[in-house]
């Protein structure tokens, strides 16, 4: 059985995460800013780092698997986009930068991190925004997020701390310090799941009028389980091949929107920067360990 670290475990996914993987027989090390073992605010820097380091304590230098599933929604209020970043980006991204050698010394460790389909069905995020927020200049991207417009800014907030988490995931997903150290680091994009983040959207009769008219083809919401169902699939041996993936598991709303945006083959233009890619690859060495457990 192995040792799992997972963040948001007081409710949603998180919580349903951490239910499926303790009947499962795993230890499960919680972090939450309520009801956790480990009780920290990871929209703050302090906060982060002390539920880095306790858990590095609890598992005593040892992962085999971390979910990420700490989250805040796009609710009103002036001081929200901030929030979403500091929670949502750097409340993965710090922790994951400190847990890396705890995954590392697992052998064949797995890490699933909650994005969002946000991230595909959100207009109008720059590039250039996401990038501040992996650059850590949140000034420059709340700039650039709130010349969108203050009502809106909690969604693009949102919308584009979910797409930096992902393409923080595809970055180093395949490195030597992730892959090469056989940690398999994944991310899931949920759509509209029925967790208390998503009711308390519902609550405002204006956003559950647009929540409700959103294209969902399967329809409905999501079950919380359902998805962690998926999350302890990711965790599983089964999930040995999988680097770098976002897997999408929203009622067909992506697909609706953006069908053919992927797969897609490269333009003329991209093809020396791919050539470059293709030689600078070198196989990473074997690692040592192997799971003995599933989740
Ligand atoms: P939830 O609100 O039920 O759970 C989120 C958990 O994160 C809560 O236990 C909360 O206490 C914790 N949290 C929030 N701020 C925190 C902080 N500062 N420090 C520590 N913990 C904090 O939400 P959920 O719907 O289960 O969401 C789980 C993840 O899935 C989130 O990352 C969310 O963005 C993402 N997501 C949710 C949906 C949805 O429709 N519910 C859709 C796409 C993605």
């Amino acid at each position: 059985m192995g040792t799992y670290a997972v963040t948001g475990s007081a409710s949603g996914m998180g919580a349903a995460v951490v239910d499926r993987l303790r009947s499962d027989g795993h230890t499960v090390l919680t972090v939450d800013i309520k009801d956790a073992e480990v009780v920290a605010d990871l929209s703050t820097p302090t906060g982060r780092g002390a539920a880095a380091r306790e858990v590095l304590e609890r598992c005593e230098g040892r992962l085999d698997g971390a979910v990420l599933a700490a989250g805040i929604g796009p609710a009103p209020g002036a001081d929200r986009p901030q929030l979403i970043l500091e929670v949502n980006f750097l409340g993965v991204v710090d922790l994951l930068e400190a847990w890396r050698p705890a995954l590392a010394a697992a052998g064949n460790a797995k890490v699933v991190v909650f994005s969002s389909n946000s991230t595909t069905t959100v207009p109008l995020i720059a590039r250039a925004t996401t990038d501040a927020i992996i650059d850590r200049d949140m000034e420059k991207a709340l700039r650039r997020i709130r010349l969108l417009g203050a009502k809106m800014a909690p969604s693009f907030a949102y919308g584009a701390s979910k797409i930096a988490v992902s393409h923080w995931v595809r970055r180093h997903a395949v490195t030597r310090e992730w892959a090469g150290a056989g940690i398999r680091l994944n991310a899931i994009a949920p759509g509209a799941i029925l967790t208390p983040l998503l009711q308390q959207q519902l609550a405002t009769p204006a956003e559950a009028k647009r929540i409700k008219a959103f294209p969902v083809p399967i329809g409905g919401f999501g079950d919380p389980d359902h998805l962690a169902r998926w999350v302890t699939f990711m965790l599983s041996d089964a999930a040995d091949f999988l680097c770098g993936s976002i897997i999408f598991v929203d009622g067909g709303s992506d697909a609706w929107f953006r069908a053919s945006d992927w797969p897609r083959s490269l333009s003329a233009r991209r093809v020396p920067g791919y050539m470059r890619r293709m030689r600078s690859f070198r196989p990473y060495p074997p690692t040592h360990g192997h799971s003995d457990h599933s989740g």
